[in-house]
């Protein structure tokens, strides 16, 4: 068993961390407490992470789709700084989708694609469908050559500052089906929502209203084209090693939705490590200087138990996170117990190590002057989205033991 990173990754690792150092941690602090990023702020640090080949363009696709281990140390250095920007950034996934998209929509958008200015975003929860996702009430009915898209979503990361959206709703027969939005052909109104933490990250209602979406913008009918036209044959030749991905098995193995959230869980687990992580750094400085009755605080029992409970749970959080994205990489039919169990851990391990940082801090933990109250903010704000730790429970529960407890 090798728990190294390989060379290539390492020199990611040490790179990626100078260029945070330099463009993001000085601007961090102040920026947060400003609220949601703009639209041009957000392109604006998309511009900047594409220049290191981490854009969701065409061409930063192909470097992206070689080495996803390496998206994983991306994800976990950046919340590190950062966890709103991850945010921010990692919800753009979506615009993957434009590879399938129909020849006028990429056509239309492939400059603004290529050059890394459109933002996207997923929306599925609605007011009264969060957890029970499978209730939810935004409707599609077909009319002719086009859907007409009725209804309201929630608590939608990016949504306010969005050119795409992967949008779920359900069809005439009550099924869920998705669409890939376009906001100028196909316009909808937003409302930003205000929040505990992830300041930075704008998060909104939307609402549709007689939204009419072309028919070839459905999912299903894109795939489908996208095999009788040969445009799958292209992007096989374009990205040859997508093809060879071992996580289109999880396709296979549970639905499509279950497969995204195994990716999007490990990322999300990753995140909270890196939140762990800059809490930690923070605390064991902090610990070593800070001196009371004549001593520095480090070296009493007490603060050395909290340091051992923070180090623990960041390292175990840290080896469930990489596990969780190694056995969906390969697709592994344990993928999903592993992911939905690095979520729930990690992100609870987050709270727990973030608020020990402010403890060791004192009264300057809860000082707006230094980012540990932004940290625990975020933290807090982590164990919600992507299925709430409850949720996860249920997931292992149900994987482990072939029984569902969701009803
Ligand atoms: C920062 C942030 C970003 C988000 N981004 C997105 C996004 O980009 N796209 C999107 O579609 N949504 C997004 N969401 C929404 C998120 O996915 C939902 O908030 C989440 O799924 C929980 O739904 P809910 O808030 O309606 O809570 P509910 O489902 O109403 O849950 C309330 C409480 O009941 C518990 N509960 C519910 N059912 C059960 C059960 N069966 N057993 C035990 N306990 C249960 C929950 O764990 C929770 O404690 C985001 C949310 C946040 C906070």
């Amino acid at each position: 068993m090798d728990f190294d990173f390989d060379s290539d990754q390492i020199m990611f690792r040490d790179s990626f961390k100078r260029f945070l150092d330099k463009e993001i941690t000085p601007i961090v602090d102040e920026r947060d407490k400003k609220g949601p990023l703009t639209k041009e702020e957000a392109i604006g640090f998309m511009k900047k992470f594409q220049k290191i080949g981490f854009g969701w363009d065409p061409q930063s696709l192909k470097g992206l789709m070689q080495d996803f281990t390496t998206f994983g140390i991306f994800s976990e250095e950046l919340s590190r700084v950062w966890l709103s920007l991850d945010l921010v950034y990692t919800m753009n996934f979506g615009l993957t989708l434009l590879l399938l998209a129909p020849t006028t929509m990429r056509e239309k958008l492939m400059h603004r694609w290529e050059e890394g200015e459109l933002i996207s975003c997923n929306a599925i929860t609605e007011p009264n469908a969060g957890s029970d996702h499978k209730s939810m009430k935004t409707t599609a009915v077909l009319d002719g050559n086009r859907y007409i898209i009725n209804g309201s979503k929630t608590w939608v990361s990016n949504a306010p500052i969005t050119d795409i959206c992967l949008l779920v709703a359900k069809d005439e027969k009550g099924n869920e089906t998705a669409f890939l939005l376009d906001r100028e052909e196909s316009p909808f109104e937003t409302r930003e929502l205000m929040k505990l933490g992830l300041h930075a990250g704008p998060t909104g209602e939307m609402f549709f209203d007689e939204c009419c979406v072309p028919r070839e913008n459905n999912i299903v009918e894109m795939i489908s084209a996208a095999h009788s036209s040969g445009r799958f044959e292209e992007i096989k030749k374009e990205f040859p090693m997508v093809a060879d991905m071992g996580i289109w098995k999880l396709f296979n193995v549970m639905s499509p939705v279950s497969a995204i959230f195994c990716f999007s869980r490990s990322w999300m687990a990753l995140a909270a490590v890196g939140v762990c992580r800059a809490a930690l750094d923070a605390s064991i400085l902090y610990a070593k200087e800070r001196e009371q009755f004549g001593r520095p605080i480090g070296k009493t029992q007490t603060i050395q138990g909290m340091i051992y409970e923070m180090i623990s749970l960041t390292e175990t959080s840290r080896l469930l996170s990489y596990r969780a994205l190694d056995l969906t990489l390969k697709g592994s039919g344990e993928a999903r117990l592993m992911s939905s169990l690095a979520k729930g851990y990690a992100s609870e391990a987050a709270v727990k190590v973030t608020s020990n940082a402010i403890q060791i801090h004192g009264a300057m933990g809860l000082s707006v002057d230094l980012p540990l109250e932004r940290y625990f903010r975020d933290a807090r704000s982590w164990t919600i989205p992507d299925g709430t730790t409850e949720i996860q429970k249920l997931v292992v529960g149900n994987e482990a033991l072939g029984m569902s407890a969701y009803i």
